[in-house]
């Protein structure tokens, strides 16, 4: 088998879906599983439509197309806001796309009358996290724009929070959203079917016993494959932290001091590392690096220490007495 891989285990991913799934069904949310993380992996996406998630959701419309091949009447939405220069792929592909620019709806609605497609929208509103959504003092007009295109139906309106500042999902933010939803059915007529609160962020608020109001959909992506809730990065009670596993070869096992010696400058990314000095370790180099994985991101067996990383070389301390092996044979 070749390495590095990553091992992934579908019935662990089952579970974790099929427990969120239950859990905010009972809070009256339904989930769209959002399959970016995965590149669109079929199986993945296979096995959280088996666990009950109501749509698929990713944020790049190749991954998208990837998937419509093999799961040809599953809803799928595009979760960010199309490019211009993908609009007739999207109209072709996704049934639904997040939208926050009046420009792109138009050449949706342009794109979809000559393909003969209805194709849905989503408003996506700014609730404080200054990613993408409309303010919310220009929701009204922007519906009123956006129900008069041909071919163009406005499904709802949702919003992102946590993830370029952290922002919080709560009973504040989340009200908004609702009387919002509230205030365009009052005016235009019930036209909202979907409000889209937001994504794995939205978990301890969606299941802490609070009025989920006119929410009825949660985006989930990294609590489904990594079973953890990603403001504090805690595991979800109940729910399997390690599904996926990253296996690399090891191409080099030495004991070495545990500190640089001669004059030091910046490493290869530009920091200068301080080492404490710990005498002499068993360090081992594992042949996968920052052009494959966010060390930081990574967490390491017991008994390893992750020390660094260059492009292309994983740095480990193997523990003191036990040191790790190249291994004889690589054949497989
Ligand atoms: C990535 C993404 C999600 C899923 O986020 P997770 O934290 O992985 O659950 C939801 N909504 C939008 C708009 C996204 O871009």
């Amino acid at each position: 088998m070749s390495a590095p891989r990553l091992e992934i285990d579908l019935d662990k991913i089952y579970h974790n879906a099929r427990t969120l799934v239950e859990r905010l069904a009972v809070r009256g949310i339904s989930v769209t599983g959002v399959s970016k993380a995965s590149l669109g992996c079929l199986a993945i996406a296979s096995v959280m439509l088996r666990a009950g998630v109501r749509s698929l959701g990713d944020s790049r419309i190749e991954n998208i197309e990837a998937m419509r091949n093999a799961q040809a009447a599953v809803p799928m939405t595009l979760i960010r806001s199309p490019m211009l220069s993908q609009v007739v792929r999207v109209v072709t592909q996704a049934d639904i796309s997040f939208n926050t620019e009046l420009d792109v709806i138009s050449q949706l609605s342009s794109a979809a009358q000559k393909a003969k497609r209805i194709h849905g929208v989503v408003l996506m509103v700014e609730l404080g996290d200054l990613r993408e959504g409309i303010m919310p003092g220009d929701l009204e007009s922007t519906v009123r724009e956006t129900i008069r295109f041909p071919n163009i139906v406005l499904k709802g309106i949702g919003t992102n929070l946590a993830c370029r500042c952290g922002v919080s999902p709560d009973a504040n933010n989340m009200a908004e959203l609702s009387e919002l939803a509230d205030s365009i059915d009052a005016i235009f007529g019930p036209m909202l079917s979907i409000v889209s609160g937001g994504n794995s962020a939205n978990l301890e608020w969606a299941l802490s016993g609070a009025d989920t109001g006119r929410i009825n959909d949660l985006r989930l992506g990294e609590s489904l494959l990594l079973g953890c809730e990603p403001l504090h990065r805690q595991a979800i009670d109940g729910l399997h932290t390690d599904a996926i596993t990253l296996i690399a070869e090891v191409i080099e096992s030495k004991l070495k001091p545990s500190q640089p010696w001669g004059e030091v400058g910046q490493s290869a990314f530009g920091v200068t590392p301080s080492v404490a000095n710990r005498g002499n370790i068993f360090q081992t180099i594992l042949a996968i690096g920052q052009q494959d994985i966010d060390p930081n991101g990574l967490q390491a067996p017991s008994g390893i220490e992750i020390l660094g990383a260059s492009s292309d070389h994983l740095i480990v301390e193997s523990g003191r007495c036990l040191p790790a092996q190249v291994p004889r044979s690589a054949s497989s």
